[in-house]
């Protein structure tokens, strides 16, 4: 498996990178849902690292999509003994303000306001490094997650630990559908939301055209 932890070299963006070896690390989990957890929770606890979990989604849409997500994370957090923070409002504004007008780079907006909460959070909580439960997704951009990422490291002077967790994509699905958690079946934002129930929408215009490409394969 890829991996490599990103240590910042001098706060200004730049980072360089080391294999991780067998230390134990303190490691903070950015968790974008509960699906989402099952395979680098396990992959993380299996190298020995201690995890917590940090639920910091304003880009989820509308507010009771939101809370089943949050509420399907709790209950498995619970089964799993994962302490998780999470944000006691829902700052649907800070996510609004990020991509407004600029909709079709609004992953990018995204991902930035996620991890630099996810490093400012690591940082204070005196971590070892951060990373991010959107490494495992087929669906999500994952270079340019790992960009970010590294940026942000940088900036925060807290190590990003990467890894490429989409390699259990399948057995993540697999257990999910086993006990049964709930599985969302769009990204998270109004935008993605609606690329995904409004294919029809203007149909004689050619119907509503997806801004993500993983948008085009949810069906
Ligand atoms: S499609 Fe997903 S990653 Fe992109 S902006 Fe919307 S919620 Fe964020």
């Amino acid at each position: 498996m890829a991996s490599s932890l990103t240590l910042p070299l001098d706060g200004g963006g730049l980072g360089w990178r080391c294999e991780v070896r067998e230390s134990t690390v303190k490691i903070l989990l950015h968790i974008c849902c509960g699906p989402c957890t099952i395979y680098p929770l396990r992959i993380l606890r299996g190298e020995g690292h201690e995890i917590c979990g940090l639920f910091y989604n304003p880009n989820i849409h509308p507010y009771l999509e939101y809370r089943r997500r949050l509420d399907t994370l709790t209950s498995y957090a619970g089964q799993e003994g994962l302490t998780v923070i999470r944000d006691e409002i829902y700052p649907l504004e800070a996510f609004l303000r990020q991509v407004a007008f600029r909709e079709e780079e609004r992953c990018r907006y995204c991902y930035q306001l996620r991890l630099s909460y996810a490093a400012g959070i690591a940082k204070k909580g005196r971590f070892d490094a951060f990373t991010t439960t959107l490494l495992y997704s087929r669906y999500q951009k994952h270079d340019l997650i790992r960009e970010i990422a590294e940026g942000v490291a940088g900036t925060y002077g807290i190590p990003f630990l990467y890894r490429d967790f989409r390699e259990g994509w399948s057995e993540g699905i697999r257990v999910s559908k086993e006990i049964g958690m709930y599985r969302q079946p769009y990204c998270g934002c109004i935008y993605s939301e609606r690329e995904r129930y409004g294919r029809n929408l203007g149909k004689e215009d050619g119907g509503v055209k997806p801004l993500c490409p993983r948008d085009r394969n949810r069906d």
